[in-house]
């Protein structure tokens, strides 16, 4: 595994390889502080690719002026030794200083507007811009994303399809999770031991609320009302949305109609302590006899 810090060397690596084959490359963009989540984008990525690029860089534009981008967790020797280990060829970790030798285009996302994009104004235009930046540097054939930021996969698709057509598949991979349910998040570590023990909750009021909207009891809008006070009745959960949306759009639905005709996806973004944690389920009406 080669573990690049410079554009100049990005270049020369990748010129060598696609000048000496016709292999395809797979990309699997990370900001570090790597666990099995990433893991399973990666063996995913080694799987379907004849070689896979990973980057880790905490991508200072997708964060607002009160977020955690300082205390973000930092663990590139530990981050190599899962890329050593899921088959990895490249890591690409600049620091931002040599990234940004070559200037971004400055993107704006699609479906900013709604879910965690309310709560974070500018964070999706720069994921897309930072993403973009690595599409151009890396030109994949195929990128992967976890569904577990939703939101994040549905704008990439959407700028990718507009800038790159075919020329770069956007492939999603499900939700890696605990054994208790929580969804594994790099942000997780920085739950404390009572945290930890309620985090598991969020998963817990996904699946109760589905099955409330499964047997219709109720308008849709009672039944997110009810998710968001059972989840704060049981601990210090501060809920900034439970909603259910368009899995296409991520427009609200309130109407049990949209159901039938389409997929939706129950989405919540909760503070627990001082950690924003964010999780989601489909909810297809197929699967009501469940
Ligand atoms: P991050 O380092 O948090 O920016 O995440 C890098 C990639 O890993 C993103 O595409 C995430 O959606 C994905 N990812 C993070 N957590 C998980 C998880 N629990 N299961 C699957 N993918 C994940």
């Amino acid at each position: 595994m080669k573990v690049i810090r410079t554009l100049k060397n990005l270049e020369t690596t990748l010129r060598h390889f696609r000048q000496n084959s016709a292999l395809s490359l797979g990309f699997v963009p990370t900001m570090g502080a790597l666990h099995q989540g990433h893991v399973s984008l990666m063996k995913r990525a080694a799987r379907e690719n004849d070689r896979v690029v990973v980057s880790i860089f905490v991508n200072p534009l997708q964060f607002g002026p009160a977020e955690d981008f300082a205390r973000y967790p930092r663990t590139l020797s530990e981050d190599l030794k899962f890329c050593r280990r899921a088959g990895v060829d490249f890591v690409f970790a600049p620091t931002a200083g040599e990234l940004f030798r070559k200037k971004p285009i400055q993107l704006k996302a699609a479906m900013s507007r709604v879910l965690c994009g309310s709560f974070r104004p500018g964070h999706f235009d720069g994921v897309v811009t930072i993403v973009n930046h690595f599409f151009r540097l890396i030109r994949p054939d195929r990128a992967y994303f976890g569904l577990k930021d939703y939101q994040q996969y549905r704008v990439i698709e959407d700028m990718t399809r507009r800038l790159y057509g075919d020329k770069i598949s956007i492939v999603p991979v499900p939700t890696l999770r605990e054994k208790d349910g929580l969804a594994m998040s790099s942000r997780n570590r920085y739950l404390s031991r009572s945290e930890r023990r309620l985090a598991p909750l969020i998963h817990r009021i996904l699946l109760q609320t589905r099955r409330q909207l499964w047997k219709r009891k109720g308008s849709i809008k009672n039944i997110l009302k009810q998710g968001v006070l059972s989840l704060q009745k049981k601990g210090d959960f501060r809920v900034q949305y439970l909603e259910l949306v368009d899995a296409e759009t991520l427009k609200p639905i309130f109407s049990y109609g949209a159901l039938e005709r389409r997929s939706l996806l129950l989405a919540v973004a909760v503070y627990l302590g001082a950690s924003r944690l964010i999780d989601n389920l489909m909810v297809c009406e197929r699967d009501s006899a469940l």
